[in-house]
């Protein structure tokens, strides 16, 4: 039976404890930034994205979306500009474990057995890893021993034909795609209006030299503060990862929770 909304934190506890309670409910949690994307972006596109992904994911496959993780860890320079760019408001990696773990470990004694972490913010990689361990270490430790989580990056499921047909004159690569035609396609295919094209910069993709210096060397990132030119974004580009990062993201969680396709309503 559908949910009286796709958002967990939007349902009243009742609600909420029938859709959870027995395990069966895959949980949807977004993990974002909050970070500069260039001159014609918002500071929340990596939290906007994967909440949309997720949205979309749940009402397919009959689960639900947390509330999103709108901090996340630091941006590095060869992947979010860096740290030091105005705007750009991150946790320390340990405070990120640490919620995320508390996330988990509550929702898991609500009943919940079922996980999928979407990620938005490259950075926050290998700390969702690590909340993840602990948190299924510390649950064994409370008797629970079934919970499954699928972590994940909307990106990824962008396939290698796609690639060529969104990138006909070459990819630069997803570490450089910070503010560029990805996110950007994305969000003027679902936020038009947060979106000043007009106020793009455009430039060739950053290089950086094989290593890192810390503290960062502000010259390294292009002024614009993204990482390559959004100007070959469009609605289109954006409609089309859309509908193959969904589709990519719903087949994986249907495989791996052994779940039942749900009808598609009607204006989702
Ligand atoms: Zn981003
Ligand atoms: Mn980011």
């Amino acid at each position: 039976m559908p949910h009286p909304s796709a958002f967990a934190a939007e349902l009243s506890w009742p609600d909420y404890h029938v859709a959870v309670r027995d395990g069966t409910t895959p949980i949807l949690i977004p993990l974002g930034s909050m970070e500069q994307h260039g001159h014609h972006m918002p500071l929340h596109v990596d939290v906007l994205l994967p909440t949309e992904f997720a949205r979309r994911a749940a009402l397919r496959i009959g689960g639900l979306v947390a509330p999103a993780f709108t901090y996340g860890y630091k941006s590095q320079q060869k992947c979010g500009g860096g740290n030091h760019l105005p705007g750009t408001t991150s946790l320390e990696g340990s405070t990120l474990v640490s919620a995320l773990r508390d996330v988990l470990k509550e929702f898991a004694h609500h009943g919940n057995r079922q996980f999928v972490i979407v990620n938005g913010h490259y950075e926050n990689s290998w700390f969702i890893t690590e909340a993840v361990d602990l948190a299924l270490r510390e649950l064994r430790w409370d008797g629970i021993a079934d919970v499954k989580v699928v972590v994940l990056s909307y990106w990824d499921f962008v396939d290698e034909a796609t690639i060529k047909q969104l990138y006909p004159d070459g990819f630069p690569g997803w570490a450089v795609e910070h503010g560029g035609v990805l996110e950007t396609s994305l969000m003027l295919a679902l936020y038009p209006q947060l979106v000043r094209l007009d106020r793009a910069i455009d430039h060739p993709p950053a290089t950086f030299p094989p290593y890192d210096v810390y503290p960062v060397k502000p010259e390294w990132t292009p002024p614009s503060g993204t990482l390559s030119s959004p100007k070959e974004a469009s609605r289109e580009k954006g409609e089309i990862m859309l509908k193959v990062c969904t589709d990519g993201i719903v087949e994986a969680l249907i495989s791996e929770f052994g779940l039942k396709r749900q009808a598609l309503p009607a204006a989702a």
